[in-house]
């Protein structure tokens, strides 16, 4: 298979600027089909420049009219689906129906943003004092930055730059360097749908490039999504610089099981939660805790026979439930925490490290595997392993299962399977994560309700879309006013103006 150059795209055309490259993979076959070019300083430059450049005709054309092009970027992401997903698959390896899930989650994002001539509206108060009117406005930045991970790569860009645009910003976009073609493809079909060239941008790069725009200061604001060693460089850097910064991290989310629990919806509902995408979802579930033996035994007998009916294999196959990893480091780095859990004393009731897919012997694939008795404390526990690795803790208690959860280091998501409403209020109550489902394993909120987390799973104070996103991306300012009239005071105040 020829290699393919993936480009930059900077001030509306494409550009392959770079001394150093990366190689993209087809996780399924192992094979490289892309090199990137990685910028350096002086391409970040540029494409900051060209959104420079842009924002102020773009500041200023009327809200209408940037959500007219977002209505029309909408249509043709729909128009394009297959081939966006085609792109998602060849790159990241989850499934074609995962990267339609990906995708339309994306797309709902971009509708959100087409409302926002009625989100930028301000807030009006008629005299404040005698023929003094205020209102507020909600005004753009100027140039923003989204640095973004390798497990969503159409949806999590699509969290960002359509509102940050539609709010009268232009944009500079890093996406992650394992799976850059969808992005780049998704950024070329907004300049489609008439985006002026340099209101999005788009370098494809690593640490070098996301230090070039943390740099930056024509740089008003980053919004990055990784992991949690890289979320808090990016907010401290960035901070430090004196840029707004929203960094959502990494995670570890626990699903509780009550007695009550439906027990075979709850057993269907954690394997497609912690297996889908191979595990590799922020909001995977990644430990289930069983409260009661009677429960973790039932639990875990289920999850064995469920996780044996699934069928592994390239995400371009229709039939398979989950892909391969990413790439092999990463194969590598979540087989060694497998190896790990053993050596630390979990029972590894279901090992997937044997797992054989015929004719991809060279993919990334590795089998769900399940481990039971996992202790706090262990670092199969404490650490995100973002793959298909789920753990099962058995406690005795809700309130013990609540105590395992809030002392975690993340807080992303979290849910309860159980009947009774009591113990489901009780526990979204007292939990310290930021986004909480009853019943309902994945609580990734709609386009039009916020996403994030608590603890180390995010820094800063906004979370990533939805009704935030509108905050994030603007800057608010209070204008009060007097006209001249007849009957106002003549005489000079000193005192500091007031009601009284
Ligand atoms: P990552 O942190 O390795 O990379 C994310 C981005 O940061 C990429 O664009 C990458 O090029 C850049 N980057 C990597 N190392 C850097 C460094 N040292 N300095 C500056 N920039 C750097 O994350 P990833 O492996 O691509 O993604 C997986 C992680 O993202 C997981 O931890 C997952 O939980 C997290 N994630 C979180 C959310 C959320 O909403 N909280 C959503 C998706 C993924």
């Amino acid at each position: 298979m020829p290699v393919i150059t993936v480009d930059h795209l900077i001030g509306g055309r494409r550009i392959a600027a770079g001394a150093r490259t990366s190689s993209v993979y087809d996780p399924a076959s192992g094979v490289v089909t892309k090199q990137l070019p990685l910028a350096d300083s002086s391409t970040v430059r540029a494409a900051v420049e060209a959104a420079q450049e842009a924002f102020p005709a773009w500041r200023s054309t009327q809200p209408l009219k940037r959500a007219r092009v977002l209505a029309c970027f909408q249509r043709l992401l729909d128009e394009r689906k297959d081939e966006i997903c085609a792109l998602i698959t060849a790159e990241h390896g989850k499934t074609v129906a995962d990267s339609m899930g990906e995708l339309q989650r994306g797309i709902e994002n971009v509708e959100y943003a087409t409302y926002v001539p009625e989100l930028l509206k301000g807030e009006h108060s008629r005299n404040v004092g005698p023929g003094i009117d205020t209102w507020s406005e909600l005004q753009p930045l100027g140039v923003c930055a989204g640095i973004t991970p390798f497990n969503f790569p159409a949806m999590v860009p699509l969290w960002m730059w359509p509102m940050a645009v539609a709010c009268g910003n232009t944009f500079v976009l890093k996406p992650s360097e394992r799976d850059p073609s969808a992005p780049l493809f998704i950024a070329e079909l907004a300049l489609e749908a008439g985006l002026p060239p340099g209101v999005l941008n788009v370098v494809q790069g690593d640490k070098q490039a996301v230090d070039a725009l943390l740099a930056d200061e024509r740089v008003q604001a980053v919004s990055f999504v990784g992991a949690t060693p890289t979320a808090q460089y990016v907010y401290s850097t960035g901070a430090a610089h004196g840029k707004r910064v929203q960094a959502l991290g990494g995670a570890k989310n626990h699903a509780v099981v009550m007695p009550d629990a439906d027990m075979p919806a709850t057993i269907r509902a954690l394997v497609g939660a912690a297996f889908g995408t191979c595990g590799e979802r922020c909001m995977a579930i990644s430990v289930a805790v069983a409260v009661g033996e009677q429960t973790a035994a039932a639990l875990v007998e289920g999850l064995k026979a469920e996780m044996g009916r699934m069928k592994i294999g390239p995400g371009a196959d229709t039939s398979c439930d989950m892909g391969p990893l990413v790439t092999r480091t990463h194969e590598q780095k979540v087989r060694g925490y497998v190896d790990k859990g053993v050596a630390e004393g979990a029972e590894l009731v279901v090992d997937g490290r044997g797992l054989a897919v015929a004719g991809h012997s060279e993919g990334f694939f590795l089998g769900p595997c399940l481990f039971d008795h996992v202790k706090p404390g262990m670092v199969i526990h404490q650490e995100e392993i973002f793959g298909p690795v789920l753990c099962v803790m058995r406690v005795r208690t809700l309130a013990e299962a609540i105590a395992a959860i809030n002392s975690h280091p993340y807080g992303n998501g979290t849910c309860i399977f159980t009947r009774d409403g009591e113990a489901a209020r009780y526990f979204s109550d007292e939990i310290q994560v930021g986004m909480v489902g009853i019943n309902v394993p994945l609580p990734v909120p709609v386009a039009y309700h916020s996403f994030g987390g608590w603890k180390r799973s995010l820094f800063g104070d906004l979370h990533a879309y939805g009704p935030d996103a509108v905050r994030f991306y603007t800057r608010r300012k209070v204008i009060t006013q007097r006209w001249p009239s007849t009957g106002a005071s003549e005489r000079t105040a000193f005192s500091f103006p007031s009601s009284q």
